[in-house]
């Protein structure tokens, strides 16, 4: 089979606008009807990759693959060849599984070179921007990313819902770019003017960066940007949001134009109170009983070297100046509180291996002397003191990024 039409797809533009206007520009009534003739077309010459096709918009981008991602990406690659496509176009729009995690295990997609945590990918309805409707009509991939809350371009607030029947608009069910289920015409409609935090939110989501002291505003690659982005949310999130709400969202602007000073503030409130209510002597207490998840959660936003990702880095000074304030006495105090390997291997910039690695050739000293059933990546097992004594060991050897601090066996 093979389409007669085939526009180009628009660089900003979503797999599933893309492949909804090419069902429509070639006469199909819905989707559906192309879907279903291309799974026929698959079933003679690849039956795996058929059954990794599905037939409706919403479920058809590469993410949304269970199991099968890459059966899910030569059914694509198929669907090209069939009907005469560059091979490579519904990839290059396509939002793939990224092979990193945000934070603590938090997955992330992938497309055009930037990484995008999963749980900033809009679920339900897709708002849209009128103005820009009016220009093109098509759905621009960032409409599909929360944290996008105004169009950057025309400095209004979105279309959440239809202003004539009130329905969440959602082209991937109503299967139209312009209109609404009730036949309004969206791009007619009128939209307030955005504020001035959520435009600059919105810019930043499309990849600008500005000249600021504000780390989050002079991110130099968009995938830092979410990272930072990321993990302000998740730290400020009500505990019943599940996608990010707007007033979280664009607070996150003013929080880090205080950074690191206020992350300071907080990690100091939570060392006083863990000394006010302490029950157990310093160096026997978990740095997470202490500090929580911190560590763990700001790991790998998405990368793990502290020059690049600025809230390892914030943590880092902040711990390497606890240590050097609370100085070995006979008395346990703060920087005696124990790490789990991996809190290790985070702050260290390695590998939990490379962090055994340390242990087992005495670069890095066990806070007790007989470890019981094996060595376990999140027991706690190293003295604050003493990962942060080793990494400034090694600083001028090594640098700090994701590099092994010996060589492999
Ligand atoms: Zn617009
Ligand atoms: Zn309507």
């Amino acid at each position: 089979m093979r389409l007669l039409i085939r526009p180009e797809p628009y660089p900003d533009e979503s797999l599933e606008s893309y492949l909804l206007r090419l069902s429509q520009e070639n006469g199909f009534e819905r989707y559906t009807l192309l879907s279903g003739a291309i799974r026929d077309s698959l079933l003679v010459q690849d039956h795996e990759a058929s059954g990794a096709f599905p037939l409706e918009l919403a479920r058809v981008n590469v993410f949304h693959a269970q199991r099968s991602s890459g059966l899910r990406v030569r059914a694509l690659q198929l669907f090209a060849q069939l009907t005469d496509l560059d091979p490579a176009c519904l990839l290059q729009l396509s939002l793939m599984h990224s092979g990193l995690h945000f934070g603590s295990g938090h997955a992330c997609v992938h497309r055009a070179g930037v990484d995008t945590p999963l749980g900033f990918i809009r679920t339900g309805p897709i708002p849209v921007c009128p103005a820009c409707l009016r220009e093109s009509a098509y759905i621009r991939q960032h409409w599909h990313y929360s944290p996008y809350l105004a169009c950057h371009q025309h400095g209004s607030q979105l279309l959440h819902l239809c202003p004539s029947c009130g329905e969440a608009l959602d082209y991937q069910h109503s299967e139209s770019f312009t209109h609404c289920r009730c036949g309004f015409d969206l791009r007619t409609a009128i939209t307030q003017p955005a504020s001035a935090e959520a435009q600059q939110l919105s810019t930043l989501i499309c990849g600008a960066r500005f000249e600021s002291t504000n780390p989050l505003l002079s991110s130099e690659h968009p995938s830092l940007m979410f990272g930072a982005l990321y993990w302000y949310w998740l730290r400020n999130k009500r505990a019943d949001a599940g996608q990010p709400e707007f007033g979280t969202l664009t607070m996150a602007i003013d929080y880090f134009s205080a950074w690191p000073a206020n992350f300071h503030h907080e990690l100091q409130q939570m060392a006083q109170k863990a000394l006010q209510t302490q029950t157990r002597l310093l160096n026997h207490t978990a740095f997470r009983e202490v500090f929580g998840s911190v560590l763990t959660d700001c790991r790998q936003l998405p990368t793990r070297d502290s020059h690049r990702n600025f809230i390892l880095r914030g943590l880092l000074d902040y711990l390497t100046e606890l240590v050097c304030a609370n100085p070995k006495t006979r008395v346990a105090n703060l920087a005696d509180i124990q790490l789990s390997a991996i809190e290790a291997a985070a702050l260290l910039g390695t590998s939990v291996e490379q962090v055994f690695r340390l242990l087992q050739d005495g670069y890095l000293t066990p806070a007790h002397r007989r470890i019981h059933g094996g060595l376990k990546p999140h027991e706690p097992l190293f003295h604050l003191r003493h990962v942060i004594e080793c990494r400034q060991a090694h600083r001028s050897t090594f640098n700090d990024a994701y590099h092994p601090y010996l060589p492999a066996w």
